[in-house]
């Protein structure tokens, strides 16, 4: 298994090897050891790449134990479908760990959702609009947050996520680790990585 070449711990190897992955894909290859190193990543790859695992295996790693109330991983997507796909992905290779992930996405009523976050959550997923709604509702506390994903940044921007994003920039603490994914490379989203990374390693596949 050569995602023993990685920093990874035995419950994500594990993990991975029940996944049936056997080998990293080109994305895991050059995003994993920039990610566990805690650098900001600029990624550019469609999905069908691996880029969910690329970026939730490091996520994993360096949340490692659950503690305490508050998140500390946000992941951001554009759309419900991929917010509980990436939180699908985060449960199967989270299975022997015991890191907490909760999933928000607006369309449904919110009740479901805040008795999630109550229990304590490690990682959140979510959609833009869901997550500032019950952020200016008290429900969710950011200041422990230190690590942020953008996955399908140009989705996002096309669909006028930006004031939400940018909002949430100001809120959430300065220091953190920064991950932005796109398909694309438009202009949009090229402003939008520079608000958002700082120094990241491009990698494109
Ligand atoms: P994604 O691009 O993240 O949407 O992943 C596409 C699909 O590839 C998902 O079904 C993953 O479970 C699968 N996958 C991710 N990484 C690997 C890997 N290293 N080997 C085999 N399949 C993988």
């Amino acid at each position: 298994n050569s995602f023993e070449q990685f920093k990874l711990n035995r419950q994500l190897l594990n993990a991975i090897e029940e996944a049936g992955y056997t080998e990293p894909t080109p994305i895991q290859e050059q995003a994993i050891p920039v990610a566990l190193a805690g650098q900001d990543i600029l990624g550019i790859a469609q999905t069908g790449t691996g880029k969910t695992a690329a970026y939730t295996l490091p996520l994993l790693m360096r949340i490692k134990y659950a503690q305490g109330q508050h998140p500390r991983a946000l992941i951001l997507a554009p759309t419900r479908e991929l917010a509980m796909q990436i939180s699908e992905a985060i449960t199967q290779l989270g299975k022997y760990t015991d890191i907490r992930t909760v999933v928000l996405y607006g369309g449904v009523g919110p009740k479901t959702q805040i008795e999630a976050l109550r229990k304590g959550v490690d990682i959140i997923v979510a959609t833009p609009g869901r997550f500032m709604d019950l952020y200016f509702q008290e429900e969710i506390v950011v200041k422990h947050l230190n690590v942020m994903v953008l996955d399908e940044a140009d989705k996002m921007m096309d669909m006028g996520f930006m004031p939400q994003i940018r909002k949430l920039l100001e809120i959430i603490p300065r220091k953190r680790q920064n991950m932005l994914f796109s398909a694309t490379f438009s202009g949009k989203v090229e402003n939008l990585s520079h608000e958002f990374l700082e120094f990241p390693t491009r990698i494109e596949v």
